[in-house]
């Protein structure tokens, strides 16, 4: 079996595009949250992602579009971009965000967007957050999203310890439990412009980190004639 773990594609369905491009054929994608806010393409991405056989949690961009957050909590380019996706959404993908849940267990594997403490709002950034989340979730391993820097969270004795998540070189899972987040789709912020995903093969075991170039420029002139900010569109460049 391969599934094609992704996070935060935040409208960009050029970056998603070049993703499950990379991904090839997988037997089912699971997604983090955050499929909508910041870019241009909501109705789009969210209907890719609704026609593949896919598992998908709850981010906090999802609830502002939908207007279950109070949007006073984002900045100010979130909020205007959450509230021009808000005008665009279609009535049954508004639904479909709306039912997604908040947390999924799947086998070994506990998937959320922010935390398994708070899943929509809190992100696992540090050693002591990851440490502070164990408790809250049951199986050996607990993929995140939120902060669009690839990274693992692995539980020592006491502590846990940070391992960066390596492109290219499958990891081989073992006793240890995991905090994993592969990376943001449609807008990394980890300095690689390259959109990030991971191949987890449940079967041997292992899961491969990868980055995907797209057509970036693709995605700014859909943002400059949508009028949305020019630092969202920027950054996009940077990769943060
Ligand atoms: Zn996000």
């Amino acid at each position: 079996m391969r599934y094609l773990v992704l996070s935060d594609i935040h409208s960009n369905l050029a970056a998603l595009e070049a993703v499950l491009a990379e991904a090839g054929e997988v037997d089912q994608v699971w997604c983090l949250g955050d499929l909508v806010g910041y870019g241009p393409d909501p109705n789009e991405c969210v209907e890719r992602i609704r026609e593949l056989p896919h598992i998908c949690v709850a981010g906090n961009h999802d609830w502002g579009v939908l207007g279950k957050l109070d949007l006073s909590d984002f900045n100010a380019y979130a909020r205007q971009a959450c509230l021009w996706n808000r005008q665009r959404l279609t009535e049954e993908n508004r639904e479909y965000l709306d039912n997604l849940d908040e947390y999924i267990v799947e086998g070994d594997f506990t998937l959320v967007h922010g935390s398994p403490r708070y899943p929509i709002w809190e992100y696992v950034m540090s050693p002591g957050v990851a440490w502070r989340s164990l408790a809250s979730f049951d199986t050996p391993y607990c993929f995140v999203g939120h902060t669009h820097v690839p990274v693992i969270f692995a539980a020592r004795d006491d502590f846990c310890d940070t391992c960066p998540l390596l492109e290219g070189q499958p990891l081989q899972l073992g006793q240890e439990r995991l905090i994993i987040n592969p990376g943001g789709v449609g807008q990394p912020r980890d300095g690689d412009p390259r959109a990030a995903c991971l191949i987890l093969d449940p079967d041997k075991g292992t899961i491969e980190h990868h980055r995907v170039e797209y057509p970036i420029e693709v995605t700014q002139k859909k943002m400059e004639e949508a009028g949305l900010p020019r630092q969202l569109i920027d950054r996009l460049d940077h990769g943060w």
